[in-house]
């Protein structure tokens, strides 16, 4: 047991938006929170990125408004789906009240920026997290509660979070084996449009509000492509992901590369049979990024000891739902809820081994088969849009999963619920 003077030591590795939100969501009185990043977080990839109503509704409980403001968020009223014709052949709005909150509508970058200047703020309880950038994480032993940097220093901690990302050393200390992220035959192009570049472009009616101030959500699905588009930075660019298999991409190194430059050549062949409209959106990109799409199986478990995984470590998802960000958010509300009364009161202030394992077993049994379950619902939604008889008839319905997905108060309710179902 530690003594009533020193803190709870809490080490995250990765300085991403589920490492950030952790950040947040676990700051208290007494707690001092390392973040140690990789990178020297000079630039997250640019593209546009949603909180969908389940994260949202968690994040506005966390008091953290005046830092996500400056990130412009966007939210979403609207999701229209239009077919190869270029016809509407779905319309679904998105209100507030069906969902319980909005989906944001962010710039990756912005949202980035936002969560970390909320965890190493000083204006919210508990002290600042610190973030150590150019700090490679390379080893972790989860009982003993320490954490081995590229460099050689080693950081002793009462809780590790793994929040690195797909590619996990973390991972690999909890499960002692390598799991490496799963190719999933799908590629996207990413584009992130100036809006200015598309005020001439006769476009489906609606598509883009003259005055952007709420967004929406434009798809258009054919066969086994799609594309998926909106606005971001209060209005101020236009976000644009265009998903290809991989062996129809025509991009000849899709398959060595993650991220890389995309040919606007490539792509327009690729989308050679859709409408006119969108290859003038093509047009208008200044450059074009590509992407191939990679995620995990559902692991058999993400804590070890004194350590857990959160975000794309534990749970690396398709964006077909736009879900691996709020998932993140939600694997930090869940630890915010079971940490909240750790160390229990009278017991000094930093909690012992068996404290942290019984709390971390309580954030995986809150966790573990609803993220799973939008793991396996992302693949599902990446199936091919259409019937495969008729070029138009568009069978995919994103509104499908949208209620299990928003239908989450946080990990105890969520708990509470699974506990009730099981005895009935
Ligand atoms: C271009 C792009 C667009 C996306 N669009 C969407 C979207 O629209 N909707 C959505 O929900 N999701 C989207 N995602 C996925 C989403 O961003 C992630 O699911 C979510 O951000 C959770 O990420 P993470 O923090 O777990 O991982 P990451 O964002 O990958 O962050 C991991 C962090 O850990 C750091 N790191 C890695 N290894 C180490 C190490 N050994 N030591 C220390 N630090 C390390 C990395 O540098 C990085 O900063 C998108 C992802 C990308 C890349």
């Amino acid at each position: 047991m530690g003594s009533a003077t020193e803190k709870f030591r809490i080490v995250i590795a990765g300085g991403g938006i589920a490492g950030l939100a952790t950040a947040i969501a676990l700051r208290a009185p007494n707690r001092q929170i390392t973040v140690l990043e990789r990178s020297r977080m000079l630039g997250e990839v640019g593209a546009l990125i949603s909180l969908q109503p389940n994260a949202t509704k968690i994040v506005e409980k966390w008091g953290i408004d005046k830092f996500l403001e400056q990130a412009e968020p966007m939210p979403d009223r609207t999701f229209r789906i239009y077919n190869v014709e270029g016809q509407m052949v779905r319309k679904m709005a998105l209100e507030k009240e069906t969902f319980g909150a909005d989906r944001m509508l962010y710039h990756r970058q912005d949202l980035h920026k936002g969560l970390l200047d909320a965890a190493t703020s000083p204006d919210l309880p508990g002290p600042p997290a610190v973030v150590r950038t150019s700090s490679p994480v390379a080893d972790c032993d989860p009982e003993a509660g320490t954490v081995t940097l590229q460099g050689g220093e080693t950081l002793e901690a009462d809780l590790i979070v793994g929040a690195d990302g797909i590619h996990s050393e973390v991972r690999t200390a909890v499960l002692s084996e390598e799991r490496r992220a799963i190719p999933t035959g799908i590629s996207a192009y990413r584009l992130l449009i100036p809006f200015e570049n598309l005020k001439d472009l006769v476009l489906p009616e609606k598509m883009i509000e003259s005055k952007a101030i709420e967004g929406s959500t434009t798809m258009i699905m054919g066969h086994d492509k799609r594309v998926i588009m909106g606005p971001g930075r209060g209005g101020k660019v236009f976000g644009v992901v265009a998903l290809v298999p991989d062996e129809k991409m025509n991009e000849e190194s899709s398959t060595s590369s993650w991220v890389e430059a995309g040919s606007r050549q490539k792509l327009m062949e690729s989308y050679a049979d859709f409408p006119d409209w969108l290859k003038n959106i093509f047009a208008a990109a200044p450059d074009i990024a590509l992407w191939q799409l990679r995620d995990i199986d559902p692991l058999p478990t993400w804590t070890k000891g004194r350590v857990i995984l959160v975000g794309d470590a534990a749970h690396a998802m398709l964006p077909t739902q736009g879900q691996g960000a709020s998932q993140s958010v939600e694997d930090a509300e869940a630890l915010r809820a079971f940490f909240k009364n750790v160390p229990a009161a009278g017991t000094g202030s930093r909690p012992n081994a068996d404290e942290i394992t019984s709390a971390l077993q309580s954030v995986f049994a809150a966790r573990y088969e609803r993220a799973s379950l939008i793991q396996l619902y992302s693949r599902q939604q990446a199936r091919p849009a259409t019937d495969g008889k008729t070029s138009n008839t568009v069978t995919l319905d994103p509104a499908q999963f949208m209620k299990y997905n928003c239908d989450y108060e946080g990990a105890e309710d969520w708990l509470a619920r699974q506990r009730a179902k099981s005895s009935e």
